[in-house]
């Protein structure tokens, strides 16, 4: 196993992701050009833009075509006890849409923002979540809304290039992390939260 390998390195993740470069910022450690100045601004991110330490035994990942992403992806939906916040591009998986929605009903609160290309793309989820009771928002404050993340229970962030699609799963060149760290998904959350609060309720057709 590679984390075996690894031994006790802890990976540090510099949490930009989250908070400092949706932000249009760099964290204070790492240098970097100015932010263009038309570029459209968030709020300051309510977490720290800190580098957050995880072990490398916490870290999964995967890369597609066909290296199991969505299995994985679905694995820990069906996991999920408590919370599951969603951000995504494009979501046309029906897999991973039916778990969040059978996450929905074993009363998990399920919450997705989707981009808005969601509105008119044809075989988006964007109305299947919608439909089954999911608090579901579309947010077009961006260019695109490029994030792919998903929450978990406070404690594990899925992100990386996978969209929640079957092209990602079975033609394309992604990768996807499943990193469980409480610190790191309270930094997501919060990046999650500040685009729910510019993104509109989408009412299912
Ligand atoms: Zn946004």
């Amino acid at each position: 196993m590679a984390a075996g390998k690894a031994g006790p390195i802890a990976l540090l993740v510099a949490l930009a992701a989250a908070g400092a470069f949706v932000a249009g910022r760099q964290s204070a450690s790492v240098p970097g050009p100015a932010p263009s100045p038309g570029a459209p601004r968030l709020a300051a991110p309510a977490a720290p833009a800190a580098p957050v330490a995880v072990e490398a035994a916490n870290i999964r990942v995967c890369f597609s075509p066909r290296g199991g992403c969505t299995d994985a992806i679905v694995a820990e939906l069906d996991k999920a006890r408590e919370s599951v916040l969603i951000q995504a591009y494009s979501f046309t998986s029906d897999r991973i849409a039916k778990a969040a929605v059978e996450a929905q009903r074993r009363g998990v609160k399920v919450r997705a923002v989707l981009d808005k290309s969601q509105r008119s793309e044809k075989f988006s989820e964007l109305d299947f979540l919608a439909r089954a009771g999911i608090p579901t928002r579309v947010d077009s404050r961006h260019a695109i809304a490029h994030n792919k993340v998903m929450v978990i229970d406070g404690e594990t962030v899925i992100t990386g290039s996978f969209n929640f699609t079957k092209a990602a799963e079975e033609r394309n060149a992604e990768n996807l992390l499943i990193i469980r760290d409480k610190k790191l998904a309270e930094l997501y959350a919060a990046s999650w939260r500040e685009h729910e609060e510019h993104s509109e309720a989408y009412a299912a057709k």
